[in-house]
């Protein structure tokens, strides 16, 4: 997927097109991808079978943004005994009884599993912000808090892969449209997305800001144009495979001498 989708401080986002497909062909994308998650099947057995690094895959991005169904594409030959999801909502009373990192830790998948994170602690520095819902001085103490936490994650053989859906004004109507007129897709539809969508600059700057703040060489954002679903699930499973292979994982030695043991 090459360089320009990786977040390397400082970016806006305007320079992003939420459009952008770098004139590929659909038709052999949509081969190329399902032959990436074909080969995220093969590599996370052994992930599983090593069981020495966990993957959380995160997304970010504005409602109808696609955030749901890049899961469900992404995970298509994936052995569900290995995944771990967690989609992260208002806090319940519990949750915000601890520390804003506290709900997000528990939700790290154990070794050998792919872990998705639908929403996450990047919210305190999104909706958190836009609604003012904590004073600036503790949203913005924030962004060096999260960084910390996701150094240890890395330090600690947790590989967080993190795209923000950079989606356009005009594509989320569309989305929101259909959800309005489909009536299988009635129920997706909340009329508080109208609200966030009232606040669209004011979540591109908290957007922009996350992403120059929270891409770390520990743990890059990337930011995927979303408008053309093929192409963004293109790159995420592009991303993913390379995320897999880099962890050079072959299959684990036995426990113990087979050589001498015979099956009668
Ligand atoms: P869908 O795409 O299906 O609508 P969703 O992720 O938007 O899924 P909802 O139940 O519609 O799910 O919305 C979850 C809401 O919880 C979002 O508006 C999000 O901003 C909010 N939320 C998540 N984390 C926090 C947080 N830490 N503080 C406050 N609000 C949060
Ligand atoms: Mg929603």
């Amino acid at each position: 997927m090459g360089q320009p989708f990786v977040v390397t401080p400082k970016i806006k986002l305007k320079q992003f097109d939420p459009n952008f497909s770098n004139g590929l062909d659909k038709d052999e994308i949509r081969e190329e991808t399902a032959q990436l998650h074909k080969r995220i099947g093969e590599l996370q057995y052994l992930l599983y079978s090593n069981a020495r690094h966990a993957v959380v895959v995160l997304f970010q991005g504005m409602d109808a943004a696609g955030k749901d169904s890049s899961v469900r594409n992404l995970l298509v030959h994936v052995n569900p005994a290995g995944v771990e999801t967690a989609n992260f909502k208002e806090p319940s009373s519990e949750e915000r009884a601890h520390d804003f990192l506290w709900r997000i830790h528990k939700a790290v998948p154990r070794y050998g599993n792919i872990g998705v994170f639908n929403r996450s602690h990047y919210e305190e520095v999104l909706v958190v912000r836009v609604n003012k819902l904590v004073p600036k001085e503790i949203w913005q103490a924030r962004y060096a808090q999260i960084n910390a936490f996701e150094k240890i994650l890395a330090q600690n053989n947790v590989i967080l892969l993190k795209f923000f859906l950079h989606l356009s004004k005009e594509e989320q109507a569309e989305r929101l449209r259909d959800r309005l007129q489909d009536p299988r897709k009635n129920w997706e539809f909340r009329a508080s997305d109208l609200d966030t969508r009232a606040h669209w600059d004011e979540y591109q700057v908290a957007f922009e800001d996350m992403l120059n703040e929270c891409s770390t060489p520990a743990c890059r954002w990337h930011v995927l144009p979303a408008d053309r679903k093929w192409y963004r699930d293109y790159l995420v499973a592009k991303r993913v495979v390379e995320a897999l292979e880099d962890l050079k994982m072959s299959w684990p030695k036995p426990k113990e001498d087979l050589s001498k043991i015979k099956i009668v």
